[in-house]
């Protein structure tokens, strides 16, 4: 049996629920195609399970992507304060930390994903998961799609299929051959926001520690970003926030076989002169008496501590007061200019998100609309537009999935007018 619907979206997960919701608020019948056994299983993991949905600063600078300021029509539609609105309706109250990163006051993202699907139900959007999709296709006006379970038509189609990044929660790049089906171009697809991998050997020695420093990402001996934060160290490279920051960077640029370095700056308040000064204060003022390894306490972890030491040639056991000062400058210079050559990034199993996607040059950045195939729509991450942590990639998924869903039900009414006649799609589910 065929059955027939407004809007056909593929993909269930953040981006899918809300262009369902809002496709059926426009009035339109909505279908869901999931192939996972569930929806929305990635936003469980979101904000280490918090879900951090959007963030109190918006703008054109926490996205990237070939043409970040595709963003923008989608953001002026369905920003922050809608996005507060719809979840706030929907039961989320929402709770701002300082940095201005908004969780659900409940601090469980399943409370996201559940209202999401109680709206789902209370708008008579159906969610058929376990779908195995066999292939989508345009026949005249309407989208047909093959199924393992049988065959839909649609008058829109809405592709919110993700990328690559978390593959276990559904997102597995299943979607990106249906669109290259439609003539679309994608641009390359590398991991984001996730962690860097380093060749030097001292990482194996400050493994496991966490310290404020200024991550600066260099390619090609040209610095392309940096970002200011908790870093972590790792056995094999680099992690914490502010190397998920430079991440994307580092990805394109291995991508394209060139040099990647990350300098680590753990006195970034410090000029390079008034660090040479509190190591003088702390060896040769203050250091009689003590070791270098003792000087050093306080300052940093002991571990980074020690790596510093070695990294400068300077034993942990010589006497402070009589460490040349050529070493001293030395350790000041990696205080602030520690180097890690990038040798790869984790892979799309650790990375929260996927840079690159539908090439935006060919989607209408106010309706989500394709530019080549009449009646198809894009939302979410699927697309080449990558958001900065903080609740960025969430928000773009709400701002893209409102447009499309929005733009769909209003494209099946206008065609449905022209048709002249009611979308034909009243058959029993
Ligand atoms: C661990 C982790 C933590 C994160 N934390 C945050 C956070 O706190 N804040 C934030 O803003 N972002 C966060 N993100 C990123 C954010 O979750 C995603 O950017 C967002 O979920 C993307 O939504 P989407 O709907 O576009 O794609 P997805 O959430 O990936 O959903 C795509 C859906 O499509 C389905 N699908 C795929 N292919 C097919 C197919 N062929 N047929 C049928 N169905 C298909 C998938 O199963 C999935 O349900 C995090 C990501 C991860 C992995």
């Amino acid at each position: 049996m065929n059955r027939q619907f407004d809007i056909i979206i593929v993909g269930a997960g953040a981006a899918g629920l809300a262009a369902g919701i809002h496709g059926a608020e426009h009035g339109a019948e909505v279908l869901i195609l999931e192939h996972m056994d569930r929806a929305g299983k990635k936003l469980l993991a979101t904000g280490n399970g918090k879900c951090n949905f959007t963030n109190e600063k918006q703008g054109i600078a926490y996205y990237r992507g070939k043409d970040p300021a595709f963003v923008l029509p989608a953001l002026e539609q369905f920003g922050l304060r809608e996005t507060l609105d719809f979840f706030r309706k929907l039961g989320i109250l929402p709770k701002s930390r300082r940095d201005g990163y908004y969780y659900p006051a409940s601090g469980q993202a399943a409370s996201v994903r559940e209202v999401l699907l109680m709206e789902c139900r209370r708008r008579n959007v159906t969610i058929a998961c376990d779908v195995g999709i066999r292939s989508i296709q345009k026949q005249g006006e309407f989208f047909l799609f093959r199924t393992k379970q049988g065959e839909y038509t649609g008058r829109a189609c809405i592709i919110a299929t993700g990328g690559k990044a978390a593959r276990k929660t559904g997102s597995d790049g299943s979607g990106f051959p249906y669109i290259v089906g439609f003539g679309h171009k994608l641009t390359d697809i590398v991991p984001a926001l996730v962690q860097l991998q380093g060749k030097q050997s001292f990482l194996r020695e400050i493994a496991g520690i966490r310290a404020e420093a200024l991550a600066e990402l260099y390619i090609n001996h040209e610095k392309i970003a940096e970002d200011l934060g908790e870093l972590q160290l790792t056995e094999t490279g680099v992690s914490g926030i502010p190397v998920f920051q430079i991440s994307r960077y580092a990805a394109y640029g291995l991508l394209q076989g060139k040099q990647v370095m990350v300098s680590l700056n753990f006195l970034p308040d410090y000029s390079d002169k008034q660090t040479k000064e509190l190591l003088r204060e702390r060896f040769v003022i203050y250091g009689e008496g003590k070791t270098a390894e003792e000087s050093l306490i306080g300052l940093f972890p002991a571990k980074l501590n020690r790596v510093l030491l070695k990294e400068s040639g300077i034993s942990p056991d010589e006497k402070a007061s009589e460490c040349r000062k050529q070493k001293l400058d030395r350790l000041a210079f990696l205080i602030r200019h520690l180097r890690v050559d990038i040798t790869g990034t984790r892979g799309f199993e650790q990375a929260q998100v996927t840079a690159g996607g539908v090439d935006t040059g060919e989607i209408c950045p106010k309706t989500m609309e394709s530019r080549l195939v009449p009646g198809l729509f894009f939302a979410g991450e699927v697309m080449d537009i990558d958001g900065m942590c903080g609740g960025y990639n969430l928000q773009w998924a709400w701002s893209s999935g409102y447009v499309a869903g929005k733009s769909a039900a209003e494209y099946r009414k206008r065609k449905s007018i022209q048709g002249g006649h009611k979308s034909r799609n009243r058959v029993k589910k």
